[in-house]
């Protein structure tokens, strides 16, 4: 915990992704005081992220509550120890750079940095619909598939940072479908957005009365279709749903949770996807964690992994 945390500290947290930029800065009872959000800067120098950074930082006079650290959250797993990043295809310039040694120097508070799912699992426990539990999965299902996992109340990362990887779980190795991991069959294959899109282009033709058109595939536009009854988009959101219940059920036999909080953009289909989901948990997953589990929508949106990131350099993690 920073050395001069009072209850009026203030945490700098920021979501880094490869196309937005999300700051806030937030209290330690999780009110989120002042926000901001910019497109991440182009190109293939991590000073220039550093620079945009610290100029975010320095944009908040807060000279009545200070800001007592920085926590930056960043889509790719986290060298904890050495607090570096170790893949990110969307920000390949801070591989291995020493993002919190120059923050650090340059902004005089201690920074942290951490995985964007395992960031958003801690605000769901800390604000959201984890609250109070102390085994908790958080499953993203936004453009992949990531996901966090906390156990007796401290965030598991595993022994390389890359713990709670369900998104690469193989579901389906018979698919043929290759995932841009190297590995075929994995999960985000089929309960992503981008799922979403390509598993109704693939059984197009075999749904002639679908509305959904070929050349103006979104997920919403899946899901709208879905909401109206067409049967194309209800056979993928079944799909969906039954790939995502396989997962969850081998994520609840291994680590029998409280509860999986599923979040992302896709979670928007639920009510199109969640029946399947439940009946293959049913079906598949160890009876007495099976029966116990509480699946439910996150309840943070956008702001989990900001919350999360706060969370972890207050230090309650
Ligand atoms: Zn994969």
């Amino acid at each position: 915990m920073p050395k001069n945390l009072s209850s009026e500290s203030l945490v700098f947290a920021v979501d880094l992704g490869g196309t937005h930029l999300r700051a806030a800065l937030v209290d330690d009872t999780g009110r989120i005081l002042k926000h901001l959000k910019q497109e991440t800067p182009k190109g293939d120098s991590a000073e220039g992220i550093v620079a945009a950074l610290v100029k975010a930082a320095k944009s908040w006079d807060c000279r009545q509550q200070p800001v007592v650290a920085a926590s930056i959250m960043v889509p790719g797993p986290v060298d904890s120890e050495k607090a570096v990043i170790l893949q990110a295809p969307n920000l390949p310039s801070l591989i291995n750079f020493p993002l919190k040694a120059e923050l650090e120097q340059k902004l005089g508070w201690p920074v942290f940095i951490e995985n964007d799912a395992n960031a958003a699992a801690v605000g769901e426990m800390w604000m959201g619909a984890a609250r109070g539990c102390r085994d908790v999965v958080s499953v993203t299902l936004g453009t992949g598939v990531g996901g966090g996992v906390i156990v007796d109340g401290k965030l598991w990362r595993g022994s390389h940072g890359s713990a709670g990887e369900i998104g690469h779980t193989t579901v389906d190795p018979f698919s043929g479908l290759k995932c841009k991991c190297g590995n075929t069959g994995c999960l985000e294959l089929f309960a992503s957005a981008t799922a979403i899109v390509r598993m109704t282009r693939e059984h197009l033709s075999s749904f002639p009365q679908s509305k959904l058109k070929l050349d103006e595939l979104t997920a919403e536009k899946v899901y709208e279709a879905g909401q109206n009854g067409d049967e194309l988009a209800l056979a993928v959101f079944n799909r969906f749903g039954m790939y995502l219940g396989i997962g969850l059920a081998n994520l609840i036999s291994l680590i029998d949770p409280q509860i999986v909080v599923i979040a992302g953009g896709a979670v928007n289909g639920w009510d199109l996807f969640a029946t399947e989901m439940f009946r293959q948990v049913e079906e598949r997953a160890f009876r007495t964690a099976a029966q116990q589990v509480k699946i439910a929508r996150a309840e943070c949106g956008d702001n989990a992994g900001l919350l999360g990131a706060a969370r972890l350099a207050f230090g309650h993690d």
